[in-house]
This record gives C-alpha cells, sequence and structure tokens, in this order.
C-alpha cells in the first residue's frame, strides 16, 4: 500500500485545513516521501469558509478521492435536513447562499463510497452499511454488520467526528484505539480519522489520520480557532458552533 493522509469532517474550517495540511507537507519532508489524500466528506457545514475549503479539496494535487457528507447532501438538496438540529438547518441554508455554482458542481462529484479495488480501500462518511442512512457507528455493536458490509481491507468512515483505529481478527474478536496501531494481515480495519474542522472529542486540535501498509495513525494538530470562530460571528453563524471548537466537544 502507498502512503496516505486521511482527512475528514472539515466542516468549512478553513485555519484546521491548512493547519493539517501544512503538518503532513512537514512530515512528508521529513520522510522523504509525498503522501496521497484521501476525504471522507462533509467539507462543508458549520464553519465560516465553505468555498475556500472545496476548492483545496478539488485541487487533484491535494486530494486524490472524496466521498460525500452529509452536510455536503444536504446543501445539495440530496438528502433531507429534517434529523439535523435548527442551527444545523440555519448553517445549510447559509452555506448554500454563499456556494459558488462551481464550488456547488464540485461537490455535485462526490460518490457516496468509493472501493480503492488495488489497495483493499473502502471510504464512506458514515458507514458501509446503508451509507445513505448516515449512521453512526462507534461501537463494538455496531461494527459486525459494518465488516460484513464492505469489500476490501480497511473501511475508511467519518461523520461521528471521533478519531479511532477498530480492529477485527480472523476469529471476530474486537479491540480499539483512539491513537493508532500496528496493521496485522489477516485482520481487518473500521478506521475514524476524527475532524480536521470541528473535533468531538474534548481535544480541541483539528484531528487526521496516517496510514500505510503497517500503520494506522491519528495525528493532533494545533490550530488558530480564535479566527475561525471570529469569522463565525462576523458571518452571524449560531454561537454554540462558534463555542464549540475551542472545548473540541
Ligand atoms: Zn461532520
Amino acid at each position: 500500500m502507498e502512503e496516505y493522509a486521511v482527512i475528514s469532517d472539515i466542516h468549512g474550517n478553513l485555519e484546521a485545513l491548512d493547519a493539517v495540511l501544512a503538518d503532513i507537507s512537514a512530515k512528508d519532508s521529513e520522510a522523504g516521501i509525498k503522501r496521497k489524500l484521501l476525504c471522507l466528506g462533509d467539507v462543508v457545514g458549520y464553519g465560516p469558509n465553505p468555498n475556500e475549503c472545496i476548492a483545496a479539496v478539488k485541487n487533484k494535487k491535494h486530494v486524490l478521492e472524496c466521498v460525500a457528507g452529509n452536510h455536503d447532501w444536504a446543501v445539495l438538496g440530496l438528502t433531507g435536513i429534517t434529523y439535523f438540529s435548527e442551527y444545523a438547518r440555519q448553517v445549510i441554508r447559509w452555506t448554500g447562499e454563499v456556494l459558488s455554482d462551481a464550488n456547488r458542481a464540485v461537490l455535485e462529484t462526490f460518490p457516496l463510497v468509493k472501493l480503492m479495488e488495488k489497495e483493499g480501500l473502502f471510504l464512506v462518511h458514515g458507514s458501509p452499511y446503508e451509507p445513505q442512512k448516515w449512521h453512526y457507528l462507534l461501537y463494538f455493536s455496531d461494527a459486525e454488520i459494518n465488516f460484513e458490509n464492505f469489500k476490501g481491507w480497511i473501511c475508511l468512515i467519518g461523520h461521528s467526528h471521533l478519531p479511532f483505529v477498530m480492529e477485527r481478527s480472523p476469529s471476530g474478536g474486537l479491540t480499539a484505539s483512539k491513537t493508532g496501531t500496528e496493521l496485522t494481515t489477516g485482520c481487518r480495519y473500521i478506521i475514524n480519522p476524527g475532524s480536521v474542522g470541528q473535533p468531538r472529542d474534548g481535544d480541541p486540535r483539528a484531528s487526521y489520520l496516517l496510514l500505510n501498509g503497517s500503520r494506522a495513525e491519528i495525528v493532533r494538530v494545533q490550530y488558530d480557532f480564535s479566527e475561525t470562530q471570529r469569522k463565525m460571528r462576523a458571518a452571524g453563524l449560531p454561537p454554540p458552533f462558534v463555542e464549540r471548537l475551542q472545548r473540541g466537544l
């Protein structure tokens, strides 16, 4: 397998995205390699820079593959928004208003799922089981049906904004790590890189994943969330979304 960096749930937070891309570049230079980027959706929603974040993702030099998230589809009107909170719906509407036609067209190109057959990687925003229903995949009790519903070695998911690496042994035993693990041939994996633009595990730092054929490692990166918050207030975005960035919840 090649060397990858996996990002998800950018949510229009350009400061966090820039910090993560800079961190990946620095690590690439250090290692003398060029990692390929994979993105697991929700490029927009919540944050103040949807256009700039889509522009960064559509640059193919940056990102190899990107699947659609529920916020991306909500902005396009491709998924119902009744289950979103009133505040989230407000930002979906705001995002739809500020989005350029060119960037809307980019969002429309994101598939719901992507199988990278040669590498054995399956990309989906929510869960491989019924991906269009945006289920949360969080617990061992969610694991079995999802391991049955993807082809390949490793399933990469986003959506919950909670980073983890879940391993299923050939006998069906499950283990999980919040920081990373060595990868074993014969085991299969479901991995969430956490969220770039709106972490929810109590750590406000942006989260992403380094992945190659032998190791999956969650990386955290400090960024200037006060600048993102300033832009959110200026745009009149809902105060709870502004405030949660400093708590990482
Ligand atoms: Zn999200």
